[in-house]
């Protein structure tokens, strides 16, 4: 009887965050916690910067799957996108 501790709606953590990123990104996040996410990438730059590459990641995907049929094709013109993005593939500095 003493939980009266409002549920915490308007905040989510960091983990929370990134294991829902891609759902986010996918819009198929409920509309609640999209608004969490949206709110949690409002205030947090490290999540908001790592929206935006995941982002620009599925964007790059996608133009690639609309822009060739052949997957090696594909594969190379994702790689090539992410690599504009600083993405290396391997974590050998
Ligand atoms: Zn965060």
């Amino acid at each position: 009887m003493m939980r009266d501790h409002a549920m915490d709606t308007d905040h989510i953590d960091c983990a929370s965050a990134m294991e829902r990123l891609f759902e986010f990104l996918d819009g198929e996040l409920g509309p609640e916690l999209e608004v969490r996410l949206r709110a949690h990438l409002e205030v947090c730059s490290h999540c908001f910067g790592q929206a935006g590459f995941e982002r620009r990641f599925l964007a790059a995907v996608q133009a690639a799957r609309e822009a060739e049929r052949c997957p090696d094709r594909l594969r190379s013109r994702v790689l090539e996108a992410l690599q504009r993005e600083g993405w290396t593939g391997s974590d050998t500095p």
